[in-house]
């Protein structure tokens, strides 16, 4: 033990460290399998990949000698055009985690207090702790709705809470936030961050030939307490790249320019996200495949004796597994090459979260549930 680690922050000596993700190339070395035979469905990727304007766009890169545009200027005037929410209110990220980042940077003094809805998204306790936070959890209900009669009781007992996190559709679950409920948590004294990561996936709203999905994006515009932060990572297949962006209150958005890396987001992903929203019809026909094999994989999962899925919006189905170990069941599946993800958190206890795959990756992992469940029965 060096006796320079007395320099380090006390709250981060005392942090307990981040559990790795093993990498895909690992991974199959482990699994003995070639990555190809792999179907991974623990991280809600996409498992069509980028669009193909995106690849041309990496294949042909030429400026990687160059920084890249600090005001990803090209990347914004797009999102407003894909958004309908002007340039001026946005920002990008790497990824929507930087945002989150970003957001408490700006906002939190050590001890100031963050409010949390878990379960949900592991970057909102995690960066609050990185930015001497303090998270005040209100739990989910058993359906996994948010308890917003909870969440004002909580800001009567902590007047200064600055930040309440939530998410729509939620992950681990894919529930969504109702209109009348998020008009509720926006007559709160605090600000609001809805993540939208997997807004695009949401069924049923979109609107003939616009390809604008059903976010509350353009709610920044209205509420002033309101951030809307959403990705290229799952919609657009670029989670590899690190592209997100967000629509921020015009009072906040200044202060959050000043202290951002000034090149965050690199030439590679800025291209590619571009591209990606000059490719949206072939990507819309992705995300229609994956919305189908969604309520395939919901309703054949629901058949499965010992599973119990939740009715989902996103490209995941949380299922809760029940009569036997869920940690068992997911070293069966990875034994298989199949990847999903366990949870054993509060409100997740023996749960399983799927990706939604492309149906030959659902059709495979439906099979060896069904063959399990016959071997039950035997
Ligand atoms: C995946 C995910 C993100 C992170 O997106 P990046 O843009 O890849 O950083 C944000 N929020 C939720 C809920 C997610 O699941």
């Amino acid at each position: 033990m060096s006796e320079y680690q007395q320099l380090l922050r006390s709250d981060i000596r005392a942090m307990d460290p981040y559990t790795p993700i093993l990498p895909f190339e690992i991974l199959s070395r482990q699994l003995n399998r070639d990555p190809a035979d792999i179907i991974k469905l623990d991280a809600n990727e996409n498992p069509y990949g980028p669009a193909p304007k995106s690849r041309q766009a990496l294949a042909e890169l030429t400026f990687t000698h160059i920084y890249p545009d600090p005001e990803t200027r090209l990347l914004r005037a797009a999102l407003e055009d894909f958004t309908g929410v002007p340039a001026d209110r946005l920002l990008t990220g790497a990824g929507a985690d930087e945002l989150i980042d970003l957001v408490l940077r700006a906002l939190l003094s050590p001890g100031d207090v963050v409010l949390n809805c878990p379960p949900s998204f592991g970057m909102y306790p995690f960066s609050t702790a990185v930015n001497m936070g303090k998270v005040v959890s209100i739990p989910r209900r058993p359906d996994f709705r948010l308890d917003i009669a909870g969440i004002a009781a909580t800001i009567q007992e902590h007047p200064a809470a600055k930040v309440l996190f939530v998410c729509s559709p939620n992950n681990p679950d894919g529930s969504l936030i109702a209109d009348a409920d998020l008009e509720r948590l926006l007559a709160l004294p605090l600000v609001v961050v809805l993540d939208e990561a997997y807004v695009e996936f949401v069924s049923g709203l979109r609107v003939e030939n616009d390809y604008r999905p059903a976010s509350r994006i353009h709610w920044t515009q209205e509420f002033d307490n309101l951030v809307v932060l959403r990705t290229f990572s799952k919609w657009a297949g670029l989670a590899g790249l690190r592209v997100g962006y967000g629509a921020f209150p015009t009072w906040l958005l200044p202060h959050l320019w000043k202290i951002k890396q000034p090149y965050n987001v690199n030439v590679a992903a800025e291209k590619a996200a571009r591209a990606a929203l000059a490719d949206r019809p072939w990507l819309q026909d992705k995300l229609e495949r994956l919305i189908a094999a969604r309520h395939n994989l919901q309703q054949e999962l629901a058949t499965i004796a010992y599973l119990e899925p939740f009715p989902s919006q996103a490209n995941f189905v949380l299922c809760r597994v029940t009569g036997r170990d869920a940690l068992a069941l997911k070293n069966r599946l990875a034994a298989e090459g199949i990847l999903v993800r366990y949870f054993a958190k509060p409100g997740l206890e023996n749960c399983l979260r799927i990706s939604t795959g492309r149906p030959e990756d659902n059709d495979r992992l439906l099979a060896v549930l069904k063959q399990l469940e016959k071997s039950d029965e035997a």
